[in-house]
C-alpha cells in the first residue's frame, strides 16, 4: 500500500485523509494539536463574546477510523530522503507525503504589536487571544477604534471588513457608537482589493459612518499609546488598535532549504499542487503560496484534486474562492473567484448570511466528506466563470 503522511490535521489536511481511499492508502496525519479548531468561529468569540465551547473537537474523533493519527509537531521534512522528524525526534518515512500545516500569527514583525496584542489580542489566532479581544472591546468606552490587516498576506480576506462591521454593530448595541470613531485600514488602495466586491462592500463601511484609510501599510505601533505608523509616512492616533497581525508558514526546516519562500509557504504549483520541484510532494491550503485566498474552501478544493490525483485521475486546482462575508446587519455575501475568473459581484443577502451561519454546523460532518454531493452541485451552480460578465451571482 502507498503511505500517505499528511502533515497537518486543520481543514485540508483532515478532509483529504478521509477522502484517500483505505484499500488504497496507509494513512497517517501528523498534527501538532490533539483538538482542531473551527477557526472562523473566533470572529464571534472575539466581536460578540460567544462561546467558544463547539469551537474545538478531539482530531482523532474527526478522522476515519483507519487514519492513524499523531499528535506531534514536525519540525523537519527531508524531501529527498522521504522522511520527516518531529520535535519529540520521532522519524517518519513516506511514498508521498502533503503538507498542509496552515499558517501562524507572528506579531514580532510589526515593531510594537506584540505588546498590544499582549494587552489586547486578536481573532486570527486562538480561543485564548479571541477572548481576550473581547474583553478589550468590552471595556472600550469610547475613543477611536483602527482595524485592519497589518501586511498583505492574510487569512481570510473578507476578515477585516467583517471586523469593523462586527465593531461597529457592537459599540451601536451598547449605545457607545457615538463617542467612538472607527477607521479602517488597508494596504490595498481599496477597502476590499477585488474591485467588483469592493463596489458592495465600501458603500456599507460608508453608510455605518466608518472611516476607510487606504494604501496604509502599518510600519510599526506605539506600545504606549497605540499610535499606528505607517511606510507610507502616516500616523494614526488611536485607542484601540485592531490589527492583524502577520503570517508566516510553520516552523518547520526543509531539505532543500528552496521549496519555501520568504513569508515560509510552500512554493506549491498552482493547479497540480505539487511542491515546485520536488517528486511524491504536495502542499495545500494556508500553506501554500498559491496566488488565491487563504479560505477553507479552498483548502478544502485542493484536499480533493490532491485525492484525485492520487488515486491516478487527472484533477487541476481552479484557483476557486468563495469566501463568505458577514456584513453584521443580517445580511451576508460571497467573494467569488478563481484563476481564470475575476471576482464576481455578489449581492448581500439575509440568505448567504444564513448559508455563513450554517457553515459553522455542518463543519464538521463536512470534514468527513459526507457532504461532497451538495458541495459539488452548489459549487458547479456559482462557478464564477459562469457568472461572469457582470451577472450578479446567485447561488
Ligand atoms: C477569523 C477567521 C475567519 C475565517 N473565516 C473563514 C470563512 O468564513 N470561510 C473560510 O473558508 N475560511 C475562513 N477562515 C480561514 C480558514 O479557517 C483557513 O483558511 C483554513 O483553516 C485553512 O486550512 P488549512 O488546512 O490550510 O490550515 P489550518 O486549518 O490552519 O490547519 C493547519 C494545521 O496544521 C497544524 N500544524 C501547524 N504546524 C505544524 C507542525 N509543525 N507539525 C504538525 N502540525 C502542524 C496546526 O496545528 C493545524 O492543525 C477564517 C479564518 C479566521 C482566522
Amino acid at each position: 500500500m502507498e503511505r500517505v503522511l499528511i502533515v497537518g490535521a486543520g481543514a485540508g489536511g483532515t478532509m483529504l485523509a478521509n477522502a484517500l481511499d483505505p484499500r488504497r492508502f496507509e494513512v497517517t496525519v501528523i498534527g501538532a494539536s490533539a483538538d482542531h479548531l473551527f477557526q472562523p468561529g473566533l470572529l464571534y468569540v472575539a466581536f460578540r463574546g460567544a462561546s467558544a465551547r463547539r469551537l474545538a473537537r478531539p482530531e482523532r474523533q474527526l478522522l476515519r477510523r483507519s487514519v492513524r493519527f499523531v499528535q506531534e509537531a514536525v519540525t523537519r521534512i527531508d524531501l529527498n530522503r522521504h522522511s520527516l522528524t518531529t520535535a519529540a525526534q520521532q522519524q517518519f518515512d513516506y511514498d508521498t507525503v502533503v503538507i498542509a500545516t496552515g499558517v501562524v500569527t507572528d506579531r514580532a514583525q510589526i515593531p510594537g504589536l506584540a505588546a498590544w496584542g499582549e494587552r489586547i489580542g486578536d481573532y486570527h489566532s486562538t480561543v485564548a487571544e479571541a477572548q481576550k479581544l473581547w474583553r478589550a472591546l468590552a471595556a472600550f468606552r469610547g475613543g477611536t477604534i483602527a482595524l485592519g490587516q497589518s501586511t498583505p498576506l492574510i487569512k481570510c480576506p473578507p476578515s477585516p471588513i467583517e471586523g469593523i462591521l462586527l465593531t461597529d454593530a457592537l459599540l451601536r448595541r451598547r449605545g457607545r457608537r457615538a463617542q467612538s470613531k472607527l477607521v479602517f485600514l488597508t494596504p490595498y488602495p481599496r477597502a476590499y482589493p477585488a474591485e467588483a466586491m469592493n463596489a458592495i462592500l465600501e458603500p456599507v463601511l460608508r453608510a455605518r459612518g466608518i472611516e476607510i484609510r487606504t494604501v496604509f501599510d502599518v510600519d510599526q505601533v506605539d506600545a504606549a499609546s497605540g499610535a499606528i505608523r505607517s511606510l507610507e509616512g502616516d500616523t494614526l492616533a488611536c485607542d484601540l488598535p485592531i490589527l492583524i497581525p502577520p503570517f508566516a508558514g510553520a516552523a518547520i526546516t526543509y531539505e532543500p532549504a528552496g521549496v519555501v519562500d520568504n513569508d515560509r509557504l510552500l512554493k506549491t504549483d498552482k493547479t497540480t499542487l505539487r511542491v515546485q520541484g520536488v517528486e511524491h510532494a504536495f502542499a495545500l491550503g494556508d500553506a501554500t503560496n498559491l496566488p488565491t485566498s487563504k479560505a477553507g474552501v479552498g483548502a478544502h478544493l485542493e484536499a480533493k484534486v490532491i485525492a484525485r490525483q492520487l488515486n491516478g485521475e487527472a484533477a487541476a486546482f481552479s484557483g476557486r474562492t468563495h469566501c463568505p462575508v458577514d456584513l453584521a446587519d443580517g445580511r451576508g455575501t460571497f467573494v467569488i473567484g478563481s484563476y481564470a475568473a475575476a471576482v464576481v459581484p455578489c449581492r448581500p443577502t439575509r440568505m448567504r448570511h444564513w448559508m455563513k451561519m450554517a457553515m459553522a454546523r455542518i463543519y464538521w460532518i463536512s470534514l468527513r466528506g459526507w457532504l461532497e454531493p451538495m458541495f459539488d452541485w452548489y459549487f458547479a451552480r456559482t462557478a464564477p466563470e459562469k457568472l461572469a460578465g457582470g451577472a450578479t451571482a446567485r447561488p
